[in-house]
């Protein structure tokens, strides 16, 4: 059985807990790998030696840091396929999903080769005679990352980049579900020229993640998972006076109004339901049918998902894999015999597909119509290729139904009227508005951010928030001796 362990100081560092965690090819349902999780002592020697390389790395030169940001990507970039299949063989996702997955990671890596414009501050000459003020921002020292399964290089990526060019160490707990990505990626930014101890991997459970959030040395905290460890996170590490970010689960819905067209929409809601088996923050969960439009859109939905072909990531044929693991895939299907249970109407059960009696973790593409909100499928975040339908009479009672979700990462409105989709926008409590568009991610120098049970804290994720996030402010009064003006003055400055 191979084994994974941490990366500590620029190499790999066997682990010494004792404790460690099952990998799984999900596509096979074989244990591939054994993970080492990290006890006390082994995020405090990852802390320690972000801590020794910090001060030499924060006072590398702007254009070194931004050239190592350039090394890094065009290394990730050479190594992409690489890359993708330690994701698909880890996670499940097929591998062209697995390398769009690379690519939007990428993005955050080219933001941050622009760090030298990023930082540049503002300066205001003579604010009083010979006095001049200018603001800076510094890096904040080690910073942790705490990631989840479904994205395992992209959302490091979204942290990480910018981390690192702001001039901070950074540590990363990846999953513990997939965390083969994590280590390919070390050694490529080792490679890159990055120095030793700037980025470490501590693998583990929340026993690594618990020690993070109370280690005095680390100064802030990003988080993406789900809704309850996202507070917990958010909790603790403020109670222990740490910056964090903490981003958590997700219920996208797609409300398709009576103008829209209807083929467009259905594609949208099959592509964006069930890509990545549904694994995705950003997938859409709920379609919102209103008025007459319902019934055509099922129909198309329905017509669809027959030709969805399911299978292993690696066969290029396949357009979903399974899902993570054998747990997660059960749970998922469970709100199948719920939703029936309660009064919805199963259109298709995934169950009864070939793929769900094989070895690996799959679940055919399932679709539940006439959805309540009281409903178990409708009130929770099933992440799975369980796609619902919501039918409402009106605009005014999807808007409703969508700002009374206690989430609010992603929305999206599928219609011809303009009028309309700006009214939406303006009207919704979610962070991420697509407008026939059913995945709206910001591209990397936009932030990404949900609004209520999907971000805890003040800080939207990566582009400009993400620098933010990563550096405080500093604003420096300065003077040059002139001897000529000098003199004894008591009173509180003021500009003259
Ligand atoms: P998760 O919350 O189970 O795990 C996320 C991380 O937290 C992992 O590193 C895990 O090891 C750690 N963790 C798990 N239990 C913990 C505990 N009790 N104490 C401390 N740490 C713990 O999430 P997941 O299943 O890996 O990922 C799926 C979830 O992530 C979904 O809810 C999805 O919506 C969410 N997600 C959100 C975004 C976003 O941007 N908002 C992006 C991707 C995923």
């Amino acid at each position: 059985m191979e084994r994974i362990s941490h990366w500590i100081g620029g190499k790999v560092v066997a682990g010494e807990s004792g404790r460690r965690g099952p990998v799984f090819n999900p596509a096979t349902g074989e244990q591939t790998h054994e993970v080492d999780f990290a006890s006390i002592e082994e995020v405090d020697s990852a802390v320690e030696a972000a801590a020794d390389a910090l001060p030499a790395w924060r006072a590398t030169s702007l254009s070194r840091r931004s050239e190592i940001m350039f090394r890094i990507r065009e290394l990730i970039e050479r190594n992409r396929t690489e890359i993708a299949r330690v994701i698909t063989s880890q996670h499940g996702k097929v591998l062209s999903d697995a390398t769009g997955e690379v690519q939007r990671g990428l993005e955050n890596v080219e933001y941050a080769c622009g760090i030298p414009n990023l930082l540049k501050g503002g300066f205001s000459e003579q604010v009083s005679t010979g006095v001049d003020v200018y603001s800076i921002r510094q890096p904040l020292g080690v910073v942790a990352g705490i990631t989840p399964f479904n994205f395992p290089a992209m959302v490091p990526m979204w942290m990480f980049a910018n981390a690192i060019a702001c001039g901070n160490a950074f540590v990363l707990k990846p999953s513990e579900k997939d965390p083969g990505t994590s280590m390919l990626v070390a050694e490529l930014l080792k490679e890159a020229g990055l120095p030793d101890g700037v980025f470490s991997v501590v693998h583990g459970d929340k026993v690594a993640v618990d020690r993070i959030l109370e280690h005095p040395t680390v100064s802030a905290v990003s988080f993406v998972g789900s809704t309850p460890i996202a507070r917990h996170i958010y909790e603790t590490g403020t109670r222990n006076g740490k910056r964090v970010q903490a981003l958590g689960g997700a219920k996208n819905h797609m409300i398709v109004l009576p103008d829209a067209d209807v083929e467009m929409a259905a594609d949208a809601a099959v592509s964006a339901g069930y890509g990545s088996a549904g694994e995705r923050c950003m997938a859409v969960a709920v379609v919102v049918a209103v008025g007459d439009v319902a019934d055509p859109v099922v129909d198309a939905i329905r017509e669809r998902l027959p030709k969805v072909k399911v299978g292993d990531g690696t066969d290029p044929d396949s357009e979903m894999g399974p899902l993570v693991t054998r747990d997660h895939r059960d749970r998922v299907a469970s709100y199948l015999d719920s939703a029936r249970e309660q009064g919805a109407t199963v259109v298709r059960d995934g169950r009864e597909d070939e793929v769900y009696s094989r070895d690996g973790f799959f679940l055919g593409v399932s679709l539940i119509d006439r959805v309540r909100p009281d409903m178990d499928c409708y009130r929770d975040e099933i992440f799975g290729p369980v796609l619902g339908v919501v039918r409402v009479k009106t605009y005014d009672e999807a808007l409703e139904l969508v700002n009374a979700n206690p989430y609010g990462n992603g929305v999206a409105i599928f219609t011809r009227d303009g009028g309309a989709a700006r009214q939406f926008q303006f009207d919704v409590n979610v962070g991420m508005v697509g407008v026939n568009v059913p995945i709206p991610v910001p591209v990397a120098y936009y932030s990404f951010g949900g609004w209520k049970a999907s971000l805890f804290g003040d800080s939207h994720m990566y582009g400009p928030e993400g620098v933010a996030f990563y550096t405080r402010g500093k604003v420096v009064t300065a003077r040059w001796p002139d001897p000529s003006t000098s003199k004894v003055d008591l009173g509180f400055p003021r500009t003259r």
